[in-house]
């Protein structure tokens, strides 16, 4: 993707303890002159059953806004929402889920042209303020593609930390993988004699060391789930200004992609699949993974690969697979040899967790 001269930011990013409660009010604040125009709520039929009090709630606050429960993350879903949305009249979409649930509906307003407002419940990845969607295209595939990034971002910190607690470890691993993303940014500006965007390359380094060099260990506290989110949100915008993934995604993130498309029996989320990637990206880049392995052993993120499944053959093929995964991506796997002595190295390094 081509750097681009021009970026949107949102103009609302409202983080506070109970905010569905008063979504209205924050909307009001940031967006007065779209209060009591027609709304739509895009959630989940089993988000709605749990969170049926809020939701209810926040319909109520957007004048009776219609509840949709979306079928599958797809391209066709998104473009069936934003059909209803424009034959209806609608002017504001509301996304309340997760990554699944704020893709589809983010991009469903990027093509019926609508205000989009971002409620996650659950913080397991940095597609909340980027400008990309992920959606299934034909069958399962899944294609990343580009759309405007959200109008208003809302989170609830109550609602986080209720969050299962996965889903919150697969948001650390997206933000610590930052750091072997770029890297191999600034080894592909070099190589391409292009260059990096100094402020998206800040703003992601940022995300990564706020929660990487934050002094509360308890991923459930409130200042916490505060970090977490800002973190997550400034690596989407990090996007955003570099017009490209670049600043949030390098090797690591080529690893998590082969495991999606050559071992999708292979139940791992994608921060949690970044995250195991970016041990290797770190050593394969000649930096010491030793302090990044301390950091997910304090918080519980088990990146040893036997738990999700994942052999030491299969570990080697899917490292074969990452080199072609995306073509024209550089990274430091550009550089190096595909070394199986080295690579069993350090699947034992990370079973055993040293
Ligand atoms: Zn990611």
């Amino acid at each position: 993707m081509n750097r681009q001269t021009s970026f949107d930011l949102p103009i609302c990013l409202a983080v506070e303890e109970d905010a569905f409660f008063h979504s209205d009010e924050i909307v009001r604040r940031y967006l007065p002159e779209i209060m009591g125009q027609k709304t739509i709520i895009i959630s989940e039929e089993f988000l709605i059953g749990i969170y049926k009090d809020k939701i209810t709630d926040i319909s109520r606050d957007f004048g009776n806004a219609e509840i949709y429960a979306m079928g599958s993350a797809s391209f066709d879903e998104a473009v069936a929402i934003a059909k209803k949305v424009c034959v209806e009249d609608i002017k504001i979409i509301i996304g309340i889920g997760g990554g699944r649930v704020l893709d589809t509906a983010k991009y469903a307003a990027h093509i019926s042209k609508t205000v989009y407002i971002c409620m996650p419940t659950s913080l397991s990845n940095d597609s909340l303020a980027s400008p990309f969607s992920v959606l299934e295209t034909y069958g399962k595939a899944r294609k990343t593609i580009e759309c405007k990034i959200p109008t208003a971002i809302i989170v609830d910190t109550n609602m986080i930390i209720n969050a299962p607690v996965g889903q919150t470890l697969s948001g650390i691993g997206d933000t610590i993988a930052k750091h072997t993303a770029l890297y191999d940014w600034k080894l592909s500006a070099a190589r391409t004699n292009t260059r990096v965007d100094d402020f998206a390359y800040a703003l992601s380094r940022m995300s990564y060391d706020s929660v990487y060099h934050c002094d509360e260990k308890n991923m459930q506290s409130r200042v916490f789930i505060r970090i977490l989110s800002r973190a997550l949100v400034m690596g989407g915008l990090a996007m955003e200004i570099a017009g490209s993934s670049r600043p949030c995604s390098g090797s690591e993130h080529l690893f998590a992609h082969a495991i999606e498309e050559y071992y999708p029996d292979v139940k791992i989320s994608h921060g949690i699949a970044v995250a195991l990637g970016s041990i290797p990206a770190c050593i394969f880049q000649g930096q010491d993974p030793g302090g990044m392995l301390d950091f997910f052993k304090t918080y519980g993120l088990d990146v040893n690969p036997v738990s999700y499944g994942i052999t030491e053959d299969m570990f080697a093929d899917i490292w074969e697979k990452a080199r072609t995964v995306r073509a024209g991506r550089i990274t430091v796997l550009d550089d190096i040899k595909h070394d199986r002595v080295q690579l069993g190295e350090i699947y034992s390094r990370m079973v055993e967790g040293i």
